[in-house]
């Protein structure tokens, strides 16, 4: 039996991911900005089914407005197999299937999650068997956010934040996201950010060039403590964030008064993330905003990154 008779198809499902904590350090000369961060992975995930084919082509379903993902070798999850053929040569293709359940370009890296799916596919489905450090490396190079989507669970990015070190997590934690219908562009966020410094240089003060994920984020974390978790959340980019969707501030506003602990925008946004005590504060606060006229969801993490399920 050949090895495309025994795999007709490999499904993998990947997570998309929270960054609890994100300090952004100064502008580099090459154009980009050393990040700390803490990353949760949760349980809202894209699945990529790859079945083998001659060439190299997708199609995209999903919960989630699909206006504006490219089908064409754009898209990262064919960028990530083509990747692996050439890494690898291996010489036929791949068609992939992709189930999209994270808002795209809603901060919460769900093209990044494709890419480590079809990285995670592909190789199951060729049967090129990489090891987890040479996978590693090809993420990295598709995208600073690919390697924790590979990855999962909770870990500390450091670099662009494709620099990854594994942190001690204990138990569950509850969070409703509140989608936005538009997103917004992550390269737009920073440089709001690098303007709002600039305007605001005098009281900011100078800005780490080595920043570091502060030491309560990291014991609340082990600690799997919520509440803890809730008083050390921190995200760089949400002052810029808010300036182009102002809208989303009376939201935040309502999410902590109507019970969450604590509500942060999820890396570039606009996905908002509002962590709760329990799993039953969460679905009461979830059917709150939904009430509210919001899109509303339950989401826990940590889970795990990406792998081969069925
Ligand atoms: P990040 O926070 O990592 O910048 P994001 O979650 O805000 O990412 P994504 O949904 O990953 O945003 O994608 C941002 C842009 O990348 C999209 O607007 C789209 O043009 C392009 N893109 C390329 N591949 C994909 C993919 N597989 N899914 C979604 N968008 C993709």
């Amino acid at each position: 039996m050949t090895i495309a008779e025994e795999f007709p198809s490999v499904r993998v499902r990947a997570p998309g991911k929270i960054n609890v904590y994100l300090e952004v350090g100064a502008l580099q000369e090459d154009g980009y900005h050393e990040l700390a961060t803490a990353f949760q992975a949760v349980s809202l995930c894209e699945e990529i089914v790859a079945t083998h084919s001659d060439g190299f082509t997708m199609a995209v379903t999903g919960t989630v407005d699909l206006d504006g993902v490219p089908v064409d070798d754009r898209n990262l999850a064919l960028r990530a197999a083509r990747l692996l053929a050439a890494e690898t040569g291996y010489e036929g293709g791949v068609h992939l299937e992709v189930h999209k359940q994270v808002p795209v370009a809603g901060g919460m890296g769900g093209g990044s999650a494709d890419a480590a799916a079809a990285l995670v596919a592909c190789d199951a489905l060729w049967d090129t068997r990489l090891s987890h450090p040479e996978l590693h490396r090809l993420a990295a190079r598709l995208g600073a956010d690919v390697p924790f989507a590979l990855k999962g669970g909770t870990a500390i990015g450091t670099g662009r934040g494709d620099v990854l070190n594994p942190a001690l997590a204990r138990g569950r934690f509850d969070w409703v996201l509140v989608t936005s219908e538009e997103g917004v562009s992550t390269p737009k966020v920073y440089g709001e950010l690098d303007a709002h410094r600039e305007r605001h240089r005098v009281d900011i003060g100078p800005i780490a060039a080595r920043p570091s994920v502060d030491a309560e984020v990291l014991h609340a974390l082990r600690a799997g403590d919520p509440a803890m978790l809730a008083a050390a959340l921190r995200n760089d980019l949400q002052v810029a964030t808010l300036r182009l969707r102002p809208d989303l501030a009376s939201i935040l506003e309502y999410g902590e008064a109507s019970g969450a602990l604590a509500g942060i925008v999820s890396g570039s946004g606009p996905t908002l993330a509002f962590l709760c005590a329990t799993p039953e504060h969460a679905a009461e606060l979830r059917a709150l905003l939904e009430a509210d006229g919001h899109t509303a969801l339950h989401v826990h993490g940590p889970v795990p990154g990406a792998r081969v399920i069925g």
